[in-house]
C-alpha cells in the first residue's frame, strides 16, 4: 500500500515538474481585448523550479492599470491595491541577467491588508467604549489582515513587458478565511454580509466629514454615494450606511487622545496601534531624545507626488513655548502651490545626530516606494536650524524664507507699539536692515541708530534687544548665504501655520498642550481630515464650499482676485500704495513701505502679523515699476546668477559642460515659467516634444508625475470621446492611489 502511495505522488510530482517553467522567455505574451481585465481573463503558469515556483503571467507593460483596475473590481471582493514596496534599477547596469530580473519592481497589497486592526488583531482606541454594548456594526478601521498581493516586474531585458507574479490571489486573511467582501464569513454586525466592508477612501472622506462638523444627512449623502460605486443602490445598504455614519459620528464624539493616564504611556500605546503611520520613533531614554515622526500613507503618497523634483517646506519649532514638545511640519507645495503637511516631527531635540535620523527614515520611507524620489530644494525658516542634514541626506540646496522673521517682528511692532506711524517706521527701518545683506548698510550702527530713535518705546526695545540683538548676526549671515524663498511660498506656509494654531489652540484643551498624545490625536484626526477634504474636494470637484475656501485660503490666491485697477502707487516719494475695497468702495487699505517683503497695511489680517493679500497684490504691481526694487528673492536669484557669470572660465571642455547644464537649467526654468503663466494647460501640452507624449501609456499609479497633477482643462476638437475616455480612466487611476 505504501509504496504504491510512493509511487503515485512521484508521479504527481513529475507531472507538476512538467507544467513549471523556468524561462520568460517559453512564457506568451497575454493581451487580452477588454478595456480592463482581471486575474481570471489571463493564463496562470507556474515558474520558477520544482522546489520554488509562483504562478505568474505576462502583459504588455502598458497594460498594468488595465489589470490592476480589473482586479480592484472583482465582484466578490470590491477593493483597492496600494504600492507596499517599489524598486528600481536604471538600464544598463546588469551584465549577467536572468530572464525575470526587473527594471522596475512593484509589490502591491489589497488595501484591507496588510495589517489587521479589526477582530483579533489589536484593540481599537474607541473599543473601550464599546464593550458594553452588542452591535459591533461599526468598525473606525478598514484594515482586516487581508493578504492578497502580487509583484509587477518591468522586465529589464524587455522593458515593454511586465511579468505578474501572483503570490496570494484570495482575499484572505492569516487564518485563511475570506476577511473583507461580501463573503467574508465573519462579518462583523447585523447585515454586515451584505454589504461590502467601507474601503478606506470613503471611511477617510466620512471621517473628515464628520471631524469637520458637516452635518449628519449631508455626509451620510456623500457616503452612499461612495459606497454604491461598489454595490449599487439599495435600501438595505441604505439603511445600514446610516446606522454606519451615526455611530462612526458617535464613536468620533466620545473618543480620546488619552490612551492612558500617563502621556509617555499614552503615546507608546498609540505608536503600536498606529505603526503605518509612523516613520520615525525613539522613546525618551537617558541617552535618547524623544522623537515622534508621523506619516500616514496618504501623506506619504502626497510627498511622493508634489514633492518629487519640487520642493519641501519646514514650518520648525511651533509651539515652542507651550507645547510639551515643539513640532516640526514638513510641507510640500500643491498643484495648487498650497502649503500640504506630509510630515509632522514632534522633539525637543535639534542636535545634528536626531535630525540625521529622522530625515533619513523619511527619505528611506519615500525610496522604498518609489525608487529615484527627489526633492530639489528644501526650504527652511530658523536661521538656528542644522543643515548639514538636509545636504547630506536629500542631497539639494537648502533656501531660506522670511516668513517667520517677518511675522513674529510685525506681531510684537504691533502689539508693544501703539501709533500706527511708529510701527510703520520701525518696521520699515527693521527691513532696510535686512535689505543691507546685500551691502551699502552697516547693520550695527543701524541697529544703534533705530534704539536711539525709538528710545521712547521702551517696550519694543526691550523686547527686540533680548530676543533679536544678540541673534541678528546669525540671521542675518544665513539669508545672506542662503537664497531667498519667495513671497507666495512664504505665505503658503504662513497660512498653513496660522491653521494649525487655530486648530491647536482653540478649544478647551489648554490643560492638554502639555501632552503629546493630545498633539498627536488633534493633528492626525482634525487637522490630517481637513486637509484631506481640502484635496479631495479640488481633485474631484465635489463639496463646492470645501474647495472654493481651500482655493482662497492663501493670501497669494486672495491677491491674484483684486484687478490692478483697485491700487494705487503713490510714485512720487514710494511711500505707500492704495488698495481700494471691492466689497466696500468706502473702503481703502493703504499699504505702507510698498514693494519690500517689509511692506505693512493697515487691514486686521496684517494687524495679526500676517502677511496680507493687500501688501501681495502691492509688491505684485511694484515689482513691475522702475524705481522700485526687486524682491528679496528674485535680488537672490539675481545674486546666484551673477556669481556664476563671474565664475572664471577657460575655453576647456568644462566650458562646454557648463555650457551644457546651464542649457538644461535654462530650459527648465522655461517649462516652468510656462507651465505657470499658461491659462489653458492644452497649449502647453502642444508645444511638448514628443517624448512626453510617448508616456501617456504607462502606468500612472503611484509615479510622482506633474503632469498629472495639472489641472485637466477642456479637451476640443474630435479628439473627445477619446479624451472624455482616457480623463475617466485617470479618474479612477486616482481613485487607486
Ligand atoms: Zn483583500
Ligand atoms: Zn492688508
Amino acid at each position: 500500500m505504501l509504496a504504491v502511495n510512493t509511487r503515485a505522488s512521484e508521479a504527481v510530482v513529475d507531472a507538476r515538474e512538467m507544467d513549471i517553467v523556468e524561462s520568460v522567455l517559453n512564457l506568451a505574451v497575454q493581451n487580452p481585448a477588454e478595456e480592463d481585465f482581471s486575474a481570471a481573463d489571463l493564463t496562470w503558469t507556474k515558474f520558477g523550479t520544482a522546489e520554488h515556483h509562483d504562478e505568474v503571467a505576462l502583459i504588455p507593460y502598458d497594460r498594468v492599470d488595465a489589470f490592476i483596475i480589473g482586479e480592484c473590481s472583482n465582484p466578490e471582493c470590491p477593493t483597492r491595491f496600494h504600492i507596499e514596496r517599489g524598486r528600481k534599477r536604471a538600464r544598463g547596469t546588469l551584465k549577467d541577467y536572468k530572464t525575470d530580473e526587473y527594471l522596475e519592481y512593484k509589490l502591491y497589497w489589497c488595501s484591507f491588508g496588510p495589517e489587521n486592526y479589526g477582530e483579533g488583531g489589536g484593540v481599537l482606541p474607541s473599543r473601550k467604549y464599546r464593550l458594553n454594548t452588542r452591535n459591533r456594526a461599526a468598525r473606525p478601521q478598514s484594515m482586516r489582515g487581508c493578504t492578497c498581493h502580487f509583484v509587477v516586474k518591468r522586465l529589464y531585458a524587455r522593458p515593454s513587458q511586465a511579468l505578474i507574479i501572483y503570490n496570494e490571489r484570495r482575499h484572505v486573511n492569516k487564518s485563511g478565511f475570506v476577511c473583507h467582501g461580501p463573503l467574508d464569513r465573519d462579518a462583523i454586525g447585523p447585515g454586515a454580509k451584505k454589504i461590502p466592508y467601507i474601503c478606506n477612501e470613503i471611511q477617510q472622506q466620512t471621517m473628515s466629514m464628520i471631524y469637520l462638523g458637516i452635518p449628519e444627512e449631508n455626509v451620510l449623502e456623500k457616503h452612499i454615494e461612495g459606497i454604491q460605486r461598489y454595490c449599487g443602490s439599495n435600501p438595505k445598504v441604505n439603511s445600514l450606511a446610516s446606522q454606519y455614519v451615526h455611530k462612526l459620528g458617535m464613536i468620533i464624539k466620545r473618543s480620546t487622545h488619552e490612551l492612558d493616564l500617563d502621556d509617555q504611556a499614552s503615546i507608546r500605546m498609540w505608536v503600536e496601534r498606529n505603526k503605518k503611520s509612523i516613520f520615525f520613533y525613539q522613546d525618551s531614554l537617558e541617552s535618547d531624545a524623544f522623537i515622534l515622526g508621523i506619516q500616514t500613507e496618504w501623506q506619504l503618497q502626497q510627498m511622493i507626488r508634489f514633492g518629487h523634483r519640487s520642493l519641501i517646506a519646514a514650518d520648525s519649532t511651533f509651539g515652542i513655548k507651550r507645547l510639551k514638545y515643539p513640532l516640526c511640519t514638513l510641507l510640500v507645495f500643491d498643484s495648487r502651490q498650497h502649503a500640504l503637511p506630509v510630515a509632522w516631527i514632534i522633539t525637543r531635540s535639534s542636535a545634528k545626530p536626531d535630525v540625521a535620523k529622522w530625515m533619513k527614515a523619511l527619505l528611506g520611507r519615500a525610496s522604498s516606494v518609489e525608487p529615484g524620489w527627489k526633492i530639489s530644494g528644501f526650504l527652511i525658516d530658523d536661521a538656528a536650524a542644522e543643515i548639514d542634514p538636509i545636504r547630506d541626506i536629500f542631497g539639494c540646496p537648502v533656501l531660506f524664507s522670511l516668513w517667520r522673521v517677518r511675522r513674529s517682528w510685525l506681531r510684537n511692532i504691533v502689539k508693544k507699539c501703539g501709533n500706527i506711524e511708529v510701527q510703520r517706521e520701525i518696521f520699515k527701518r527693521l527691513g532696510e536692515i535686512v535689505y543691507s545683506i546685500w551691502g551699502g548698510v552697516d547693520t550695527l550702527s543701524a541697529l544703534e541708530e533705530l534704539t536711539h530713535d525709538l528710545v521712547d518705546q521702551t517696550a519694543f526695545i526691550q523686547y527686540f534687544k533680548a530676543s533679536w540683538v544678540p541673534k541678528i548676526e546669525m540671521w542675518l549671515s544665513t539669508m545672506r548665504a542662503l537664497p531667498l524663498a519667495s513671497q507666495e511660498a512664504s505665505g503658503a506656509i504662513e497660512a498653513y501655520h496660522v491653521k494649525l494654531k487655530a486648530k491647536l489652540f482653540d478649544d478647551s484643551h489648554l490643560g492638554a498642550l502639555q501632552r503629546v498624545d493630545w498633539l498627536v490625536h488633534k493633528l492626525t484626526t482634525e487637522l490630517h481630515s481637513s486637509y484631506w477634504l481640502d484635496r479631495y474636494a479640488d481633485e474631484s470637484d465635489s463639496f463646492q464650499n470645501v474647495k472654493e475656501e481651500y482655493i482662497a485660503s492663501t493670501s497669494w490666491h486672495r491677491a491674484l482676485q483684486i484687478p490692478n485697477s483697485s491700487v494705487t502707487v503713490d510714485d512720487k516719494d514710494h511711500l505707500f500704495a492704495k488698495v481700494s475695497s471691492q466689497k466696500d468702495n468706502n473702503v481703502t487699505r493703504i499699504v505702507w513701505n510698498p514693494g519690500s517683503e517689509f511692506a505693512f497695511c493697515d487691514c486686521a489680517w496684517s494687524l495679526q502679523g500676517n502677511l496680507c493679500k493687500h501688501v501681495i497684490k502691492v509688491n505684485m504691481i511694484c515689482e513691475n515699476r522702475e524705481g522700485y526694487q526687486p524682491s528679496m528673492s528674485f535680488r537672490a536669484f539675481k545674486e546666484l546668477l551673477t556669481s556664476l557669470w563671474k565664475k572664471p572660465m577657460d575655453d576647456s571642455v568644462g566650458l562646454d559642460l557648463s555650457i551644457a547644464w546651464a542649457h538644461q537649467m535654462l530650459d527648465q526654468i522655461k517649462h516652468l515659467v510656462e507651465l505657470d503663466s499658461s491659462k489653458t494647460i492644452g497649449t502647453v501640452v502642444n508645444n511638448m516634444p514628443l517624448k512626453w507624449v510617448s508616456k501617456k501609456g504607462r502606468t500612472s499609479i503611484g509615479i510622482p508625475s506633474s503632469v498629472l497633477a495639472l489641472p485637466s482643462s477642456s479637451k476640443s476638437g474630435s479628439n473627445n470621446a477619446v479624451a472624455r475616455k482616457k480623463s475617466q480612466k485617470r479618474k479612477r487611476l486616482s481613485r487607486l492611489r
